[in-house]
């Protein structure tokens, strides 16, 4: 310990000297992007998502592959540069039992890396380049910051908390399969957050007595384990900025890292092989099938709700809903639920956690394309493939929408969940930002003649504020 601190002490005195010979490179800075968002928004929006988490995801439940993680997570915590500390976040650690090469973190601080990311590692150094990595999002605040820069109408129609968790954990898709990992299930980060997660992860890294190196390799390592087939979820998740290889690697020619780096460790090896002997773990989308197949592993649905076959006929009288952005009539015996990205109105019976069976899903989603009926097909297809069962009936028709022109699409299937045919209506219309506002209207074919009004008198109440 003693040798190591002046080891230390003397590389740095030697490149203050050679600093004042030579003007060297100093170390790229790194700045906190602009962000509106309060930092307990960050705390909250993360444990809210951290619970569905913990609720639909399989944790390993190992006690020394957690203890291990643990272990290098606050290592790594403890070596964040002071002015990107915040007393709030509470950075937590856990293993999912899952063999994709991946890892996640939520705002605020719970960090998930699945089992077959730490089998995957060459050595303890990859390992915690990509919590490095993981860990700057959370402390530069990228999640809030990704969204204040968005600055989309459905921050204010949704509510943040509403906008991230989706975003977070699995889009509009996911959240209307119920699966929060249907769709790819976190942020897509922009290329300047990482090239800035490169950085700061390289600078916790170095302070953590790590070799940045081991960042950079670890890209190189994930990239080879696919096989030249899909990039791994983690990689899309986290694309490469440009150059991503060189640019840590110069970046660590420019920071203190020790001489002598932790690299592989009796603990990595251990847990390592402990991991490589346990039954092969399944893959995300298995888990996904078979968890679909038996109805969600959930065994908490939002608000108490439940499925029931007497579900209560829509009252004829309305009742407004309204929020900062958006104004609805909907019956009054429906309970409106703000879920991960969309807000949902159902009577008693009609709702559980994997998503509705008689009423209407509004929410927004973000598009690629400025054309109404290209970024409707767009959805109908996220929607097709988050809900495997239903298939487009028709072509889009074009219809009025929150007093727009929008379109109407029908989709139809049997229901997992009541085992009838079911028919999802969906009505686009585009926001003034450009992103695509959606009602999904969902009831069973048998149900669906006491319904058809409805929707449409609740689709042409709807007014937007943006
Ligand atoms: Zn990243």
């Amino acid at each position: 310990m003693k040798n190591l601190a002046l080891g230390r002490r003397l590389v740095a005195s030697a490149v203050i000297w050679t600093l004042a010979v030579l003007p060297l490179a100093a170390q790229t800075r790194v700045s906190m992007p602009k962000n509106k968002y309060k930092v307990q928004d960050d705390v909250k929006i993360g444990r809210d998502a951290s619970r569905q988490v913990d609720r639909q995801f399989p944790m390993l439940n190992d006690s020394q592959a957690k203890r291990y993680v643990e272990s290098v997570g606050e290592r790594l915590v403890a070596a964040i540069p002071t002015e990107f500390r915040q007393p709030a976040f509470d950075y937590e650690f856990d293993v999912v039992n899952a063999r994709d090469i991946n890892a996640f973190a939520l705002p605020g601080g719970p960090m998930y890396v699945n089992r077959g990311m730490i089998e995957a590692a060459k050595n303890e150094g990859e390992m915690a380049g990509v919590m490095a990595h993981e860990i700057s999002h959370v402390a530069l605040r990228h999640a809030t910051a990704q969204q204040t820069k968005i600055n989309s109408p459905l921050n204010q129609i949704l509510g943040i908390g509403a906008v991230l968790g989706g975003a977070v954990l699995g889009g509009q898709a996911g959240a209307q399969a119920g699966q929060i990992f249907a769709a790819g299930y976190f942020l897509r980060y922009s290329r300047d957050y990482e090239t800035q997660a490169d950085i700061l992860g390289s600078r916790i890294m170095a302070n953590a007595g790590y070799d940045p190196r081991d960042l950079a390799n670890m890209f190189r390592t994930i990239e080879q384990q696919s096989g030249g087939g899909r990039a791994p979820e983690w990689l899309s998740s986290h694309p490469n900025p440009g150059n991503r290889y060189q640019s840590i690697n110069r970046e660590a020619g420019l920071l203190n890292v020790s001489p002598n780096p932790i690299k592989v460790t009796r603990e990595f090896s251990s847990v390592q092989e402990r991991l490589r002997g346990m039954p092969r773990a399944r893959s995300m989308s298995e888990i996904q099938r078979q968890s679909q197949r038996t109805g969600g592993v959930s065994q908490n649905p939002i608000g108490g709700g439940n499925y029931s076959r007497n579900v209560p006929a829509p009252s004829t009288q309305t009742r407004v809903y309204s929020n900062t952005a958006m104004t609805v009539n909907v019956p009054t015996n429906w309970r409106e639920f703000n879920t991960s990205g969309q807000i949902w109105f159902a009577p008693d019976g009609a709702f559980g956690n994997d998503g509705i069976t008689h009423g209407a899903m509004i929410g927004a989603a973000r598009t690629n394309s400025s054309d109404l009926s290209q970024s409707t097909r767009d959805y109908v297809n996220e929607l097709v493939q988050a809900n495997t069962y239903l298939r487009q009936a028709g072509a889009l028709q074009r219809a009025s929408v929150a007093g727009r022109t929008g379109y109407s699409a029908v989709l139809s299937g049997r229901s997992p969940v009541t085992g009838q045919t079911e028919i999802v209506t969906l009505y686009t219309a585009q926001l003034r930002s450009g992103d695509l506002f959606f009602v999904a209207a969902v009831v069973p074919e048998q149900d669906s003649y006491r319904y058809n009004s409805v929707f449409r008198n609740l689709v042409s109440s709807i007014r937007l504020n943006d």
